[in-house]
């Protein structure tokens, strides 16, 4: 579904999801979906803080059963943990009994290395059906969805994606990036290397990156 279709359906249809959060603050919070992955999450923990930097990395259960270390890292450097199911299925072919399942164990594996910070929910492809709202309800939480994506999937190079990021940015933006792609595994490097960029250029232009928690509570 493109960005602007999904924002203008889905928190009517679906109960709220988190998008952006309104504010004319130079504030951005970096999301990494589908780690840990060691050969590039601890990378972007250390860029991150080199420039005081945090973020929110939304795990696969089974890539954090893998590398419980590389959690407790990321946890250590202030970084947020969340939860992106177990084995990033397609929830439309799950039942909500599965589904349940999928969210609990991952929570239980993120506890188990120690973190003890709120675990926000990203649903795998960002889709949110109705079931799932309804298994995210009971367990009182909000999807957690992006402003824009810079399709870092795709593995372009760090310049393209660059060159979106700069054509996209909005204060209060939720970025969606990947460390790991659990679909498919593929070479992050480019990611890394965008990683560098955003960060060099943005703190010295006063952003704050943070994660989003930390979004959440900032006045609009
Ligand atoms: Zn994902």
């Amino acid at each position: 579904m493109s960005g602007w279709l999904r924002n203008l359906i889905l928190p009517e249809r679906f109960g709220r999801v988190i998008i952006r959060r309104k504010t004319r603050q130079k504030i951005i919070a970096l999301t990494f979906d589908d780690g840990p992955n060691p050969l590039t999450t601890p990378r972007i923990v250390e860029l991150l803080h080199r420039y005081q930097a945090r973020a929110t990395f939304f795990v696969n259960g089974i890539n954090a059963r893998k590398y419980p270390e590389l959690i407790k890292t990321t946890n250590l450097a202030d970084n947020e943990i969340g939860n992106h199911t177990e084995t990033h299925p397609y929830i439309i072919f799950k039942k909500q009994k599965e589904i349940i399942k999928q969210i609990i164990s991952t929570d239980q594996i993120i506890r188990k290395t120690g973190y003890t910070g709120i675990i926000h929910f990203r649903a795998p492809y960002g889709l949110i059906l109705p079931s799932l709202n309804r298994v995210l309800r009971k367990m009182q939480r909000h999807p957690v969805s992006w402003t824009f994506s810079l399709l870092d999937w795709q593995c372009p190079a760090p310049e393209v994606m660059f060159r979106r990021f700069i054509r996209k940015i909005i204060p209060g933006a939720i970025v969606l990036l990947h460390d790991e792609f659990t679909i498919e595994p593929s070479n992050r490097e480019n990611t890394v290397k965008l990683v560098g960029m955003i960060l060099e250029k943005y703190s010295t232009e006063g952003y704050q990156f943070v994660t989003i928690s930390e979004l959440m509570s900032i006045e609009e």
